[in-house]
């Protein structure tokens, strides 16, 4: 069984969303890999409405790790437990990059998730830069070991592992399934090394243009869980594709 979850980023609106939920719901029918869709958190209750019940798990994209205060334009754990919802995705390199979201306060951030019985995405990876300077394995386990300081064993069995190369994220390249398989190995020893969780006690997924086109090979590598779909989850047609890949 697969892990395929969708990221749709600031994409979609109310109208589209309603068509989109009853297509996937379709198409999931049959579908015996796990589904997972993580919408914009203002969609949130349209999701919850739509696909409670449903064979597809939801969640949001981001989240703060306090409970509640002065943080304008920010939601909490418990906002999105309102409405059942059982994905965050924290860490993704948009946020890293973009926001300026730090390894201290994604720590946090899954800390919290954990704490509200939230699943956490977490995102790590390297960019184009780092990995043509050989350093992307270096980069993943400063950005690993961060994020789960002073996480228990119990706690880091809770997190999906999310390996998303910056220079694969939304470009259309992606990595080949030998780059991707080696680096979820090498995150798998890493997590063996922190805490003692064996390889088939992790999920990990890759993510950066996955598409219909290279969804089978890249899920049949042996330490792809499945994967983090942007673009291509937008549709379902080609969603369903990846996600009834293998
Ligand atoms: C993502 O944003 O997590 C992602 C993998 O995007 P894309 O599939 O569009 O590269």
């Amino acid at each position: 069984m697969k892990y395929l979850i969708g990221n749709m980023k600031m994409n979609m609106d109310f109208k589209s969303l309603q068509d989109y939920f009853k297509d996937l719901i379709e198409a999931t029918k049959d579908c015996k890999n796990t589904v997972g869709v993580c919408v914009p958190s203002v969609y949130l209750e349209t999701a919850s409405n739509n696909l409670s019940g449903a064979n597809v798990l939801f969640g949001v994209q981001n989240m703060h790790y306090e409970d509640k205060g002065a943080f304008t334009g920010e939601i909490s754990a418990n906002m999105i437990n309102d409405f059942d919802a059982k994905l965050v995705i924290v860490g993704h390199s948009e946020r890293r990059s973009l926001f300026h979201e730090s390894d201290e306060e994604i720590n946090l951030k899954v800390k919290k998730a954990i704490a509200s019985g939230l699943t956490p995405i977490l995102c790590f990876g390297e960019t184009k830069e780092e990995r043509e300077e050989g350093k992307e394995k270096y980069i993943v386990q400063s950005q690993i070991e961060l994020a789960l300081k002073d996480l228990s064993k119990e706690d880091i069995s809770k997190i999906i592992f999310a390996y998303e190369p910056v220079w694969a994220i939304g470009t259309g390249l992606t990595a080949t399934k030998e780059q991707a398989e080696e680096m979820l190995a090498h995150t798998k020893e890493l997590v063996f090394k922190i805490c003692g969780l064996n390889a088939d006690e992790i999920i990990g997924l890759y993510g950066g243009s996955m598409k219909p086109s290279n969804a089978k090979e890249l899920l049949e590598m042996p330490s792809i869980d499945g994967g983090l779909i942007g673009g291509a989850c937008l549709k379902v047609e080609d969603f369903k594709q990846i996600f009834m890949a293998v």
